[in-house]
Parts: structure tokens; sequence; C-alpha cells
């Protein structure tokens, strides 16, 4: 492989599980974070800077001859100058640019005859309690910005209206859905796009954070090909290179609508480590390179729990229940290397594989009930 420096923007965990595998092929990262001690600072050529600031980006891209992220949040003009001086950015900052803002990804869906659920583009609290009785119950989201929840709000009766935050955002019909699932697909630039097979999230009901994942996830095949089938479609219409993780949901009718999407590694990829003949971080590294993308076939049913931190925990972290979860066959530990710990925090994850999908959920029970992050 030629050498070559890649600057990615962001430095979390899907950075430090992009590095790991870069390793594997001699490529080398710069890494551009807010956070001094972020998980790929160990790791990496790592700069300490804000992704937002134009001139911060734009410095710390310009001895890069690729450049790629694993956060959105990042300033896209910076960007587009230096894919002006011939830098290579992928995913390209437009792509970023539609996914960035909830409602100009929204937009995208409808513009291109994709199914999502009904939505109204709302510019503050007026906009959302002028429209009260016909999309309630309702969730409201912020633009720009909100991630893992934060930035989500369910309205659900009139009496609730007046509490929707006042900011730029898309009032969306609530989803009466009966499975949340994610399709990661990728594309390179020679155009070759190839899907990985549906994974169910479980979410945390307080935290609103993927709990547990399941893959494949139990729904039918003619469901899961218009899932594949759409994100594809979502990606070749984007004109996308790299990774993209679609987000959706699957009504009690069996139709699937796209709830968001994400240019990049994503949680709901972690499993593709062990289960996966390609990881989705190969897969991206693949498709940012130009390379022939891997097959993306399951080894084996898997389930990946994320290790949040404890309720009630804060301060320097410790692992509660390791030694009893390595002790079960088929478990993964990945630690993030964050060095505190708060509450619902995502300290780490777990992946476990087994061929039998009972004993898959019962392991992967074991695992939420046993390890805890504390302090
Ligand atoms: P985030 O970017 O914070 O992950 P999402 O848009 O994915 O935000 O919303 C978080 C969660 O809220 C979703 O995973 C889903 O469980 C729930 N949710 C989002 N939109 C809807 C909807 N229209 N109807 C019902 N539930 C929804």
């Amino acid at each position: 492989m030629k050498p070559q420096r890649i600057g990615m923007l962001g430095g979390g965990q899907l950075g430090r599980m992009l590095i790991q595998k870069g390793i594997d092929w001699n490529l080398r990262f710069k890494v551009l974070d807010p956070d001094a001690s972020a998980p790929c600072a160990g790791i990496s050529d790592f700069t300490h800077g804000k992704l937002t600031d134009y001139d911060t980006v734009l410095k710390f891209g310009e001895d890069c001859d690729l450049i790629t992220i694993e956060i959105e949040n990042v300033n896209t003009a910076a960007l587009h100058e230096l894919e002006r001086r011939g830098k290579r950015v992928y995913p390209q900052p437009r792509c970023i640019e539609v996914i960035q803002d909830k409602r100009t990804q929204k937009q995208f869906y409808l513009d291109n005859g994709l199914p999502t659920s009904e939505f109204l583009l709302t510019n503050n609290r007026q906009d959302v309690m002028a429209h009260q009785g016909y999309f309630l119950p309702a969730v409201h989201k912020l633009g720009r910005e909100g991630y893992d929840g934060r930035g989500v709000q369910v309205l659900r009766s009139e009496s609730d209206l007046p509490k929707a935050f006042d900011a730029p955002g898309v009032l969306e019909k609530f989803v009466d859905f009966k499975a949340e699932i994610s399709v990661i697909v990728a594309r390179s630039s020679s155009r070759e796009v190839k899907s990985f097979p549906a994974v169910e999230m479980v979410f945390h009901p307080e935290a609103n954070l993927v709990e547990y994942l399941f893959a494949p996830a139990e729904i039918s095949s003619s469901v899961e090909r218009e899932a594949e089938h759409l994100a594809q479609v979502v990606i070749e219409k984007l004109d996308l290179v790299g990774i993209l993780a679609v987000e959706m949901f699957v009504t009690k009718d069996d139709r699937v609508l796209i709830n968001e999407m994400a240019p990049r590694p994503h949680n709901s990829g972690h499993q593709s480590i062990e289960a996966n003949i390609t990881s989705q971080y190969e897969q991206h590294l693949r498709a940012i390179l130009n390379l022939p993308l891997g097959a993306t076939t399951m080894r084996c049913p898997g389930a990946m729990v994320n290790l949040l931190g404890e309720p009630g925990y804060e301060g320097p972290a410790r692992y509660e229940g390791l030694e009893d979860v390595l002790a079960t066959e088929g478990v993964f530990v990945h630690l993030y290397g964050k060095v505190q710990t708060r509450p619902f925090r995502k300290m780490g994850h777990v992946t476990i594989i087994d061929q039998d999908v009972e004993s898959l959920k019962k392991k992967a029970n074991f695992v939420r009930n046993t390890l805890k992050v504390k302090a």
C-alpha cells in the first residue's frame, strides 16, 4: 500500500477502531479532536483543536493526502477549501452538509422520493405550537448538533407543546414501529456499492442509546431486501464515497421508513469486527482508498452490548465483572480508553458471537447484567 497520510476529524471510539484496522495496512493517521484525552489521543499523531473552526480544520488538513471524519459536526467550509486544493475528502463535504442538519436530511428523503415519516420543518417553538393537532403524537428533533437522543423530544399531547425547544428543528409524526434496524452500506470512488445485512437495535428507554444490537435482524426476507435496497439507493443518490449507516423503522404493517443516517462508521456496525467477513471499519478504509469492497456476509449471528457508565457513578472508571464476562465463550470486550465515567457515557462495547440465537441472547443478557462501569 502506498504510504498515505490520512487525516481524521474526530478522535473518539469510532476513530480508534478505524485506526486499529488501518495499522494492519501500514496506514498512518493524524487526528483532530477538541478533547485532549480523546480515545485516539494516545494512538495517533494527535492535534488538540476545534472541529468546527475553519482555520483549525484547514490547517489540520493541509499536509494530509486524504481526509475523513468520524463525527459529522465539523467545519465543512474548510473541507470544501481542502477539496478545492486537490485533497481527497471522503465523505465529501456536500454529503456531510446534507446529513449534518436533520432538516436538510429529511428534505433530502422527500426530494428523492425516499420513504420517511411525515414531517414539518420548524424554526421555533411557535411553529411547533401552530401545528399541534395534525402532528400529535410527534417527535420533535433539533436540526443541528443533536445526537444519542439529545435534542429529541416526544410531544404526546397539546400540554407537552410548551416544552418544545425553541430552535430550528423537525416535527415528525410518531411512528408506531415494531423494530428499529440499521443497514450499513459502502461505496468506493469507482462506484462499487455493498451493503451489510440489516441489524436490529434495542434502545435503552431512559438513556435513548442503543442498549443491545442483534445481527441478523429478526425481519422477513422481503423487509431485509427492501432495507438493503433503500440503503443502496440513498448512498447512490447522495453520491457519497465512504460508509453510510442508514437507520430505519419497520412499521407494524412491514413498511420500511428511513429515520436518519450517518456518513461514517456507526454504533450499529461494531459487531461486524467479529461477526462479519469484513468489518465496517475495514470497509470504510476500502471505500475511501478506492480498493475493492470486502464481502459483508455474516460469519455467525452476533450481538453487541454498549457498555454505558452506570447511573450514580462519576469519576475514574473501573470495570466490574470483567473476568466473568471474559470467561464466557465468544465474548469480545472493547474498551475505549476513556478515563472518566459518568452516567450513560459510552465507555466501551462487548460483542458476542454464537451459532445458536437463543444462546446468543442469553449471553448478551448475561454480559449486560454482569459487566458494569463504576467509579
Ligand atoms: P439521534 O440522532 O439522537 O440518534 P434519532 O432521530 O435517531 O436521534 O432519534 C432517537 C430515537 O428516538 C430513535 O432511535 C427512536 O427510537 C426514537 N424516534 C425518533 N424518531 C421517531 C419517530 N418519528 N417516531 C417514533 N420514534 C422515533
